[in-house]
């Protein structure tokens, strides 16, 4: 029989960070040796007193079935962590935790398109912006921004894509890929156009902990009353506590919106699972004896890694201010032809190459809508890191 599959599924296509990682994972299982710097997971473990949390929970018998949103402790632990850490104050049904930072965006992106409503989305995006937005029926609107104003979208830029279809722009700071975080000046220039035009803002603040040099973050819904009232705060513990695998996002904003995500998720999934719930709730309450290690930890390496890829053949790298990406541009070995004649015309021949040649995995930037870059992530151990420089090295002196 000819299956013909919903016509939502030929507009979209799989996550390719996860695909690159599925890809270097069945190179490892087949014995080869590959290092990966594909998905964006921190290599630390969970700390300790999270895990026993989630192994208390299991023992006391905390396995049933959870209220759709989250128990009322955590959705007060999240008001809790946004009050004290970000300076926005939020009640507990302004809340809704899901199953990661992505169904999060999922669930909103499901409660507010409508077939033919607009997002803007700044590229370099995360690469599942674009193709949630499609799967709600909406159209992506992409804003290029330039690497010499550090790939950060202006006030101008933001100005000029708004049309009257225009729903809600999706903000990402410190961005996947780029690592660029806006400053508090440059998201009170955005936000002055998101109040004029009143669109929505999805606020992805999922990388907030991770940022160098004495940055300091600034929350979007804590500029003003008027933008408070415009924004959905995202963030999760994937990358700050290193629980990418228990899979915890939260959202918080207005009351209607979380309450319709409530209603998509209620349909969908129902809550994030009840032992994940209850490490959370630890989690946020108290904060990660770790985290300060781990940010070190990463700094080290940022500087390692985005040094090391300057001095490769065709490529330069600028110094991201957070997350755990490096984005090298690498147009100049585009063009290049491999020993076996083969023409390395895109970022995706480029990390077919790498992965191939140096048995390195990367994700390719034409993924996160950047044609002439690669995404690498430096949550991976420092000894692992020098290698894959050195391999690197080896294959791309080796273009022709
Ligand atoms: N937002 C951004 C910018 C991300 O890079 C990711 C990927 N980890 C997520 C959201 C989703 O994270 P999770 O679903 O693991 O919470
Ligand atoms: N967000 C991480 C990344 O970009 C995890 C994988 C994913 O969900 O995309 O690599």
């Amino acid at each position: 029989m000819a299956i013909r599959l919903a016509s939502r599924i030929a507009a979209v296509k799989p996550s390719p960070t996860i695909a690159a990682e599925n890809k270097a994972r069945e190179l490892r299982a087949r014995g080869v040796d590959v290092i990966s710097l594909t998905v964006g997971e921190p290599d630390f473990d969970t700390p300790k007193a999270v895990k026993q949390a989630g192994i208390k929970a299991i023992e006391e018998g905390f396995t049933k079935y959870m209220p759709t949103a989250g128990t009322p402790e955590l959705r007060q632990a999240v008001c809790t962590k946004l009050a004290r850490e970000n300076g926005v104050e939020y009640r507990p049904e302004q809340v809704i935790v899901s199953v990661g930072a992505k169904h999060t965006i999922y669930n909103l992106l499901m409660a507010l398109v409508d077939p033919g409503d607009e997002v803007i989305i700044p590229a370099p995006y995360w690469v599942s912006y674009p193709d949630m937005v499609l799967l709600a029926g909406g159209r992506p609107v992409i804003v290029e921004t330039s690497a010499e104003r550090g790939f950060k979208m202006t006030a101008e830029e933001l100005s000029a894509a708004i049309t009257p279809r225009t729903k809600l722009l999706i903000l990402n700071t410190p961005s996947n890929p780029t690592g660029a975080a806006y400053t508090k000046a440059e998201l009170e220039a955005l936000a002055k156009v998101v109040v004029e035009k009143d669109i929505l803002v999805c606020s992805d603040e999922i990388y907030e902990k991770l940022v160098y040099d004495g940055f300091v973050q600034t929350a979007f819904a804590s500029l003003s009353p008027e933008v408070y009232a415009r924004t959905i705060t995202v963030n999760g513990l994937s990358k700050a506590y290193a629980m990418t695998g228990w899979r915890l996002g939260y959202g918080a904003g207005p009351v209607e919106v979380i309450r319709a995500m409530e209603v998509v998720q209620s349909q969908s999934t129902s809550n994030p699972s009840s032992v994940t719930i209850k490490a959370a709730t630890f989690a946020l309450a108290n904060p990660a004896e770790e985290l300060p290690m781990m940010v070190a930890e990463f700094d080290r390496r940022r500087r390692f890694l985005v040094d090391a890829l300057g001095s490769l053949p065709g490529v330069t790298c600028a110094m991201p201010t957070g997350a755990f990406y490096a984005f090298p541009n690498v147009s100049r070995l585009l063009g290049r032809k491999t020993r076996e004649g083969r023409t390395i015309a895109t970022s995706y021949d480029l990390a077919d190459y790498l992965l191939d040649a140096a048995r390195v995995g990367t994700v390719a930037g034409a993924a996160f809508g950047a044609e002439g870059y690669l995404r690498l992530s430096y949550a991976t151990a420092m000894p692992k890191i020098e290698e894959a420089v050195a391999r690197m090295r080896t294959a791309l002196s080796a273009l022709e």
